[in-house]
């Protein structure tokens, strides 16, 4: 209330020529009196039952419009989910201060004719506890804009950007929140920050994002007043996804003086992610993070979908969680400073996605090419996009990975164990992932599952982007004796995901024998 979403609200539909709803006046009409005498005769159970009616068959009915709500709507989760899905929305967002003073100059000197701020001793406490209440509501939204001393045409144009870039939202049974691309981490970061009022914020990151990434984040977070914890730096690399940087974590935090409603904000690759993530996961039983990924690998996939895990001795990611985190951030600029092994690596996730569910997008990478591998800033936006996509409509449909979400793991049943065989050091996860999905379609073709020009379509992408392709050089036997450690192993059978076609998979339970015995002969031969 009183962040200016009336006033706002018709500009932005002008400026996008849609209709205008104010959502509180829809309410008043279909009640046939004022909002007031509905709290005052009804009770706010019944305005929200009537506003959420409303609001649901406005979401159902597909022509674009512009609907000022407020906050009070979304509180309910299901409703929250709903708007997410099929709206983009945005919070307006302005210092409870500036809300009271507004509210109390319209009101000169009269009730606000808001029911939940009159008779409030202290209107800017009533405010400030509001927003605390409804902190989740507000941090689920796809943008938010801060209002204070901007003109409303400004703010009206600011909402039409966030509704053109608008996020990717995880929605599972537990939790809701956005995947965003931004090209202004800090300020991002900054206004989630403030939504999620923590009581400290700690930045985990390794030695080299640390070296080159998040001076200006910290400078900005400290300017910004958010209270900053401390800094966890860990030696980079997969090597040191063990326990002990965990440990490290928990140890530096609970010596800081964390509590329950500290944050922490994971700086780095998918290895800074996983590890900070879990950390996340268990400390005080579970403290919120926030993911800022920043190697192509974490921003196409691990940043993204809650699970967190490190490895125990060669046992890929063994001991972990699923803990989401409150947002990830994305600056695909970022990339810039990978190197080109790490860049690559990440693009093995990005094939991997394209083959489960969009092919399209492996036809885009081909016609894009030397836009792909010389990092384009508009194209590596839109690999970021549709990896994502992928990934984040499967984690919506299965969170737990009870079925469909096993897909993802298509090439990391093998991968895994070659990355693994060369002690996390010879591979990086995604030339490992590459090397996996080449391995397992050829598996997939002696079984007369995979489509051969399916498979060819891949290999051509992985080899074309620099990614390894020699899977006979590997150390097959090591490989498959620490498939053992998989997570997808039933008693002496594996779970492997097979690849019948483009965007067409299945997962068959298959004796670790077959696979030993399939590989042993040397079966590896090229697809091609
Ligand atoms: P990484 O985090 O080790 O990063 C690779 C290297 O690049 C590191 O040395 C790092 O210090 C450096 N680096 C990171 N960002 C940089 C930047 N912007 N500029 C310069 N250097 C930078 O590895 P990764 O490839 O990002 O991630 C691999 C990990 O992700 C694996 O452990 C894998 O298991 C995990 N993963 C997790 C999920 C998940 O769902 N949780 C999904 C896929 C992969």
């Amino acid at each position: 209330m009183g962040t200016g979403k009336s006033t706002v609200g018709p500009i932005v539909a002008q400026l996008a020529n849609v209709p205008f709803v104010d959502l509180d006046a829809a309410v008043e009409v279909a009640a046939g009196k004022s909002i007031a005498d509905i709290f005052r005769d009804d009770g706010e159970v019944a305005f929200r039952t009537l506003e959420a009616q409303l609001l649901r068959s406005m979401l159902a009915d597909p022509s674009p419009r512009v609907i000022a709500l407020g906050g009070g709507a979304l509180v309910n989760p299901d409703l929250r989910i709903e708007a997410l899905q099929f709206g983009c929305v945005v919070n307006l967002v302005a210092e409870p201060s500036t809300i009271a003073e507004r509210l109390l100059a319209a009101a000169a000197g009269q009730p606000t004719g808001r029911p939940l701020l009159d008779g409030a001793l202290n209107p800017v406490d009533r405010i400030r506890a509001l927003l605390a209440a409804r902190a989740q509501v507000y941090a689920d939204a796809d943008a938010r804009i801060r209002v204070d001393g901007r003109v409303p045409e400004a703010i009206a144009r600011a909402v039409l950007h966030a509704w053109q870039g608008r996020n990717l939202v995880v929605r599972t049974a537990t939790t809701t929140y956005a995947a965003r691309v931004t090209r202004d981490v800090p300020a991002e970061l900054i206004e989630h920050l403030r939504v999620l009022a923590p009581s400290s914020v700690f930045v985990v990151t390794d030695e080299t994002v640390d070296s080159l990434h998040t001076a200006d984040t910290l400078q900005a977070l400290r300017h910004a007043g958010i209270p900053l914890g401390g800094k966890v730096v860990l030696a980079p690399g997969e090597a040191h996804k063990q326990w002990p940087a965990v440990q490290h974590i928990l140890e530096d935090l609970i010596h800081k003086s964390a509590d329950r409603n500290s944050v922490i904000v994971a700086i780095g690759g998918g290895v800074v992610s996983d590890i900070a993530g879990f950390a996340a996961a268990i400390l005080l039983r579970g403290i919120r993070w926030v993911a800022v990924p920043t190697t192509m690998l974490s921003m196409v996939d691990a940043a993204v979908g809650g699970k967190t895990a490190v490895d125990l001795g060669p046992a890929k990611n063994a001991v972990g969680s699923f803990h989401h985190p409150t947002a990830v951030f994305i600056d695909p600029t970022y990339t810039h400073t990978e190197s080109a092994r790490a860049y690559v690596s990440g693009l093995a996730e990005v094939i991997k996605s394209a083959a489960i569910a969009d092919p399209e997008l492996l036809d885009f990478m081909r016609l894009h090419h030397d836009k792909v591998v010389a990092r384009d800033a508009s194209t590596v936006e839109e690999l970021i996009h549709r990896s994502l996509g992928v990934k984040v409509a499967i984690v919506n449909r299965d969170e737990r990975e009870s079925g469909e979400r096993m897909l993802l793991n298509f090439g990391h049943t093998l991968g895994h164990g070659f990355e693994a065989a060369g002690n996390y050091h010879d591979l990086t996860h995604g030339e490992a992932v590459a090397l996996g999905m080449l391995a397992i379609l050829r598996f997939g073709i002696a079984r007369n599952i995979t489509s051969r020009e399916a498979a060819r379509v891949i290999q051509e992408r992985i080899a074309a982007v620099g990614l390894p392709t020699n899977v006979e050089a590997q150390p097959m036997d090591r490989a498959l004796e620490l498939i053992a450690f998989d997570k997808k192993r039933v008693a002496s059978n594996v779970r492997l995901v097979l690849l019948e076609d483009l965007g067409r998979l299945r997962i068959d339970l298959v004796p670790m024998v077959e696979v030993r015995a399939f590989f042993a002969k040397g079966e590896t031969k090229r697809t091609d």
